[in-house]
């Protein structure tokens, strides 16, 4: 055989010596690994048939009796775990993915030191770990040959690596030795969550491909075309092959030995030793570019369409600019080449030598390029510690764009993972990927929080001794495995700092920073000024805590250990010191910087649109926005509204004060209300308050002939943070009181106050193919007017209050079941509602509290100013806005209510126009809609509605602001004169019109 054969050769060049180890590598030892693979493509089937030898060294002190193999590409299959972590998380990608679409790997037949051996699948069905027993046990020191067949074939849909017409990404294609470290086998299937962990080692991979491919792949072509010649960009484009770079070794003549290539099809040998992983990728369009760094070759791989974006040396500069960034801060690149390909699948991943990219960004140059050497070269096990591959290159990506000046600031990233570190969403970085909760949290806390884990040290331990300390550590580690103890003690032993606190703290909790300034006292002293600072550590976490003391030309920055709950901080300065302020530069993840400044902590306050406004780290965003509308009484109303936030979650005030101004006003019996002042408050989330996922207002309001107040409590009770579940409920207690009568519809609206209490739930749960949601409310509700006011002309029994005080009123009840599924095929938009709503109470129910069959109630139009009044601009005659809401009947006029009522809504939107939703107007839909309702006899004299037709909708977007535009033609409308701009005499089938600023539902 000739994996044989060669396999008995490379042993004869097998090291026979452990490599001496500096500092606290002692003691550390890897298997000795070598790949003789030969393999041949089959394109239409999309199936690689493959033969291999696989030498293995037990450099390790234990006596092996088993042997592991991944077959990676089995998870991108049915029956895979990865299949199973996708279908927990609501993702239906590769559990149902029929043949011949999905991967495969398939062994063969497999001898282990020429005794044929069976393999077993401790995963079962998962197939992506198998196990052997070994013929002999296999001693410290001892070697065994695995001679192993097998086929290969990817999946259509790309992870990772694809397949696409003659396109091919080959990633995780062959049995690929499992890690033996110190913690044993470490056979893990593969998840959603989490990537590789593999064995240094020596690949020799020889090709039998279709005669006009091009490949690109690991290591150095030794035998063979690789195709690039023919593919480069332009005639003056070099070819630099390295075939030399691991000695002669063409002279072995595997590609000899194996014979000549059939008709149409070429032969090429690769490669590459000191790599833990092996990827190719074939495609004849390939366009070919290259470059160096230093004696290091750069090639990349693009499609013919590329030229502006990956062509003329564009992605070769930076892939030249990450690799002189990496060896500044690391050390210098040890292998041969550098390869970026143009690969089928978007995003990016990182292989030794090799990046497939989905995109020629720097930013995903920086990221999948820093992984050569963050994964590569420093072989972490990715799917245990991922934060040392992912949250280490995120954050030497953005150090760089930190000192370039061209962004990578981490306030925003900051942000983010705050959010969840006060939710409690947060888990420990350190946990082995597929334990997270969800994929979403994964994500984050590897990649983000991993970042800011990176750069929270070199914070702690300054710049020098962080750019020293990866230096000893690239030393030290390079071209082995590593982990936090060895990346820990080489910044300890350069730092000369226990860090074992911050790294417990970082990676394996998950702590909230606050530290408040709580006292500052300036006393003269004979040459100068001693200013005792104190602050309060009140968070959880431990940080060094910067203390800016602003002085007239400099600032004098010193640090507070930040370990007791109280610390004080002494600074002699000549001058007297102004404001005082702690972590100036934000860098110890303290969440309320509220309390970090001394005197009024600063504001912005901005001018526009409140939807604009941003939320910051550091403080108080205040957004002011001037306000005009109209009424029939106040006539035109002018006034501004405020609105505040502190990292986009807190200190959520708003006000609003507007004055009538009677403008316009002659309609009005009686006169206008011209001249008194209405205000609206609202105050939501306040700083001390706080508890994860819960939010709360007060609100109170003198506003339009209306007065009121609000106390409501909101939790979020969804499952996981990464969804697709999300689950809310709440309360809220409501009191609403007229206080002139001329501003309300007489036909919506009583002159009844009420008092309510209302709890609520909601579920909504995204799928694939649209979201689902529903809802339900229960409301128990007061009505009453003091006895001593004139009678409103309303019949109210009166009623004896626990207060001994009588009052006109009536206990009521409202509910509300709802429940919403969209379905997205293809360029539809399918919607469907069912809608429960009653009232207990009879006609006792205050006639705003009633089920209104058009759309919103009046207490949920109260809160928008074109809605709210008599004569106000969305709710004169003839403008047939149509709010959302109610049974949805949006054929109706919005006047007409029932005491209860069932209704179905089903709406079919085709998507005629789309485009990128940057733009302003993102999509045009055409559309046709039925509403229909059972509901009490006497709202409409007969006990059914229905009304048809059909729209036409716009999506657009104002900065971050998106709505619709929706103009709906409800031609046919039972029960016609209730029907919106109805009239006696009207036929069931009629011109008419609602428009509005929000989808039906
Ligand atoms: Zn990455």
């Amino acid at each position: 055989m000739l994996a044989a054969a060669l396999t008995a050769l490379l042993l004869a060049q097998a090291q026979s010596a452990p490599r001496t180890v500096p500092g606290d590598t002692a003691g550390y030892w890897q298997q000795d690994v070598r790949y003789t693979i030969r393999a041949a493509l089959d394109e239409p089937s999309g199936v690689l048939a493959a033969a291999g030898g696989i030498v293995y060294r037990n450099n390790s002190p234990d006596t092996l009796r088993a042997f592991y193999v991944h077959l990676y590409l089995n998870a991108f299959r049915p029956g895979s775990r990865w299949a199973e972590s996708e279908r927990r998380e609501g993702v239906r990608r590769f559990g149902e993915l029929p043949d011949p679409y999905h991967a495969f790997e398939r062994l063969g037949r497999v001898s282990i030191d020429g005794a044929s051996a069976t393999p077993r699948y401790p995963f079962a069905p998962d197939s992506t770990v198998a196990g052997f027993d070994l013929p002999r046990p296999l001693a410290p020191g001892d070697s065994l040959v695995v001679d192993l067949e097998w086929q290969s074939r990817p999946s259509v849909i790309p992870r990772r690596q694809a397949r696409a017409g003659r396109r091919f990404d080959f990633a995780q294609w062959y049995p690929k030795v499992v890690v033996y470290d110190r913690l044993g086998w470490q056979a893990r299937p593969l998840y959603m969550a989490g990537e590789f962990y593999g064995e240094f080692a020596t690949y020799d991979v020889s090709l039998d491909l279709a005669a006009d491919q091009v490949v690109g792949a690991t290591g150095v072509p030794v035998e063979g075309d690789p195709g690039w010649s023919g593919a480069r960009a332009t005639s003056s484009t070099p070819v630099t092959l390295q075939s030399d770079w691991y000695g002669d070794r063409a002279a072995t003549g595997v590609l000899a030995q194996w014979g000549p290539a059939a008709p149409g099809r070429r032969r090429v040998r690769f490669h590459a030793e000191q790599v833990h992983d092996f990827a190719w990728t074939l495609n004849p369009d390939y366009v070919y570019e290259e470059g160096r760094f230093g004696s290091v070759v750069l090639r990349t791989l693009y499609l013919p369409q590329d030229g502006p974006t990956w062509g003329g040396g564009l992605v070769i500069e930076r892939m030249a600019r990450l690799l002189a960034w990496m060896d500044t801060i690391f050390g210098a690149y040890p292998w041969p080449q550098f390869t970026a390909v143009h690969r089928i699948e978007g995003g990016g991943t990182e292989f030794p030598m090799m990046v497939m990219n989905g995109g020629p960004g720097e930013g995903l140059i920086f990221h999948e390029g820093g992984h050569e050497y963050l994964y590569g070269i420093l072989g972490n096990n990715e799917w245990k510690e991922g934060w040392l591959d992912e949250g280490f290159t995120n954050f030497q990506t953005a150090w760089n764009y930190q000192r370039r000046g061209i962004g990578g600031s981490s306030l925003a990233t900051q942000q983010q993972i705050l959010g969840m570190d006060l939710d409690g969403w947060s888990e420990p970085v350190a946990t082995p990927a597929e334990l997270f909760s969800d994929f979403g949290t994964y994500g984050r806390m590897i990649y983000t929080k991993g970042q800011l884990f990176f750069e929270m040290l070199r914070y702690v331990v300054g710049e020098d001794a962080m750019r020293r300390g990866l230096r000893e550590y690239y030393a030290r580690w390079k071209l082995r495995h590593v982990d936090e103890d060895a990346f820990r003690r080489a910044m300890e032993d350069v730092s000369r700092q226990d860090l074992g606190g911050f790294f417990a703290e970082w990676l394996h909790g998950t702590p909230l920073v606050d530290y408040a300034l709580r006292d500052v006292r300036r006393q003269r002293t004979a040459d100068g000024w001693l200013t005792r600072i104190e602050i309060e550590r009140i968070g959880d976490g431990v940080m060094p805590v910067d203390i800016a003391v602003p002085l007239a030309d400099t600032t004098l920055v010193v640090r507070a250990r930040g370990i007791a709950r109280r610390e004080v901080v002494e600074v002699a300065t000549a001058a007297r010191p102004g404001r005082i302020e702690l972590d100036p530069a934000r860098q110890t993840m303290d969440w309320n910087y509220l309390n970090n400044r001394e005197g009024p902590g600063r504001e912005e306050h901005r001018l526009g649109w409140s939807a604009r406004a941003p939320a910051r780290r550091d403080r108080r965003v205040v957004n002011w926005l001037p306000l005009a509308w109209y009424n029939d009484v106040g006539g035109v109303t002018l006034g501004f509204q405020s609105r505040a936030n502190y990292l986009g979650r807190f200190e959520l005030s708003a006000t609003q004060f507007t004055w009538p101004t009677g403008i316009g006003d002659e309609a009005v019996v009686g006169g206008g209300a011209r001249g008194r002042p209405d205000y609206y408050l609202s105050f939501r989330n306040p700083v001390p308050g706080r508890a994860p996922r819960r939010q709360t207002e007060l609100a109170g309001w003198w506003l339009e002939g209306r007065a009121g107040g609000r106390a409501a409590i909101e939790f979020d009770r969804s499952p996981r943070f990464g969804g697709p579940v999300r689950m809310s409920a709440g309360m809220d207690a409501t009191v609403m009181a007229v206080t002139d009568a001329r501003y309300l519809d007489r036909r919506r609206w009583a002159d009844v106050n009420t008092a309510e209490v209302t709890a609520w739930g909601a579920r909504a749960q995204e799928r694939e193919a649209g979201a689902a949601t529903a809802r339900v409310e229960v409301t128990a509700g007061q009505s009453f007017w003091p006895e001593t006011l004139p009678s409103p002309g309303w019949n109210f029994p009166a009623t004896q209050w626990p207060t001994g005080r009588r009052l006109r009123g009536s206990a009521y009840a409202r509910g509300l079941l709802d429940a919403r599924r969209e379905v997205r095929a293809g360029g539809f938009d399918l919607r469907f509602r069912a809608i429960a709503a009653g009232t207990l109470g009879g006609t006792r129910v205050p006639l705003q509290r009633r089920i209104f069959l058009g759309g919103a109630d009046p207490y949920a139009t109260f809160a928008n100013p074109f809605l709210r009044s008599r004569g106000a601009l969305f709710a004169r005659g003839g403008v047939h806005y149509q709010a959302p809401g109610g049974l949805g009947l949006r054929g109706y006029a919005p006047v007409a209510s029932a005491t209860w009522g069932v209704a179905l809504g089903a709406e079919a939107a085709w998507r005629v126009v789309e485009r990128p939703t940057r733009r302003a107007l993102t999509s045009v839909s055409l559309a046709a809609f039925a509403d229909a309702a059972l509901l009490d006899r006497a709202a409409l004299g007969r006990g059914a509605a229905l009304d048809a037709g059909v729209g036409i909708r716009a999506a657009h977007r104002i900065g971050p602001t998106r709505f619709v535009t929706r103009a709906d033609f409800p031609i046919l409308v039972a029960r016609p004169r209730a029907a919106v701009a109805g009239a006696a005499g009207d036929g069931a089938f009629k011109f008419r019109w609602v428009w509005s600023l929000e989808e039906a539902f």
